[in-house]
């Protein structure tokens, strides 16, 4: 039987919301002073004024000043700052020992589950829980799509959500894999959105066996199957094999993202 999270819709109700209604974005000139547990350059980590979960500590990482900036987007020396400042604040949190697990992931996109357009990501501790007590490692394993060093990327052959998910494996946490993850998960990141419009995605960050793991999923309307029967779906091999040629052709030639393309699908 799977233990759902508890959520407090009485502080849910007072959560701000800016990706469907053009409210004020609360992480432009970030005032909730008093919540900040540290900044390096234009990031911010905080704790998140609204922690709509029980028995947990919940965290936002505020990865730029710039709300137009995201991902997508960054120059490469932007992104690997995030992912090492990520890095940084997570190791911190679970070595704090308030903590049974830390949960490290990423909204970004009208369909990934977020509320605020402006780019962050989610550190949060639950001091109760194992969140990763139903979470299977063989989502990280996939059709291999390139090896270079302590870098590994695949094509998931046991997908969360289904048909087209990307894992990015560093085989340790040295600043240098570290930084070759950032790249590369930029880089797949550009390309589902560029060759297939995926607009919105989640990054759920892991580190087992002292690498630094990145599970990447576009996000779309999810599928009965998947709702009604926890089955996820996934392409045919020479369709995955398809996608596995044509993304290493992206790497050679990158294409640019048409911005007036919507979330769409495969
Ligand atoms: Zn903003």
């Amino acid at each position: 039987m799977r233990e759902p999270l508890i959520y407090d819709r009485h502080i849910g109700d007072q959560k701000p919301e800016t990706l469907f209604h053009k409210n004020a974005c609360p992480f432009c000139n970030y005032h909730d002073t008093e919540n900040i547990i540290k900044t390096k350059s234009d990031m911010i980590w905080t704790r998140n004024k609204y922690p709509t979960l029980l028995d947990s500590g919940q965290t936002v990482l505020i990865e730029t000043a710039d709300h137009e900036a995201n991902m997508s987007n960054y120059p490469p020396e932007k992104q690997v700052e995030v992912f090492q400042f990520a890095w940084e604040c997570w190791q911190e949190m679970k070595n704090s020992g308030k903590y049974r697990s830390v949960l490290v992931y990423k909204n970004q996109g009208p369909l990934s589950g977020g509320s605020i357009e402006h780019a962050h990501l989610q550190l949060v501790g639950l001091t109760k829980r194992d969140g990763y007590e139903y979470w299977t490692p063989e989502t990280l394993q996939g059709m291999s799509v390139l090896e270079k060093g302590k870098l590994a990327v695949n094509l998931s052959k046991y997908p969360n959500v289904g048909l087209m998910e990307f894992n990015v494996l560093g085989a340790d946490q040295t600043a240098e894999t570290i930084r070759e993850v950032a790249l590369m998960t930029q880089n797949v990141i550009k390309y589902l959105m560029s060759q297939h419009h995926m607009y919105s995605y989640n990054l759920f960050f892991f580190d087992r066996e002292d690498g630094l793991q990145v599970h990447i999923v576009p996000r779309f309307i999810v599928s009965p199957y998947l709702v009604g029967y926890d089955l996820a779906q996934l392409f045919t091999e020479d369709v995955l094999e398809e996608y596995r040629t044509a993304f290493l052709a992206y790497l050679k030639h990158p294409t640019p993202i048409d911005p007036e393309k919507k979330d769409g699908w495969f």
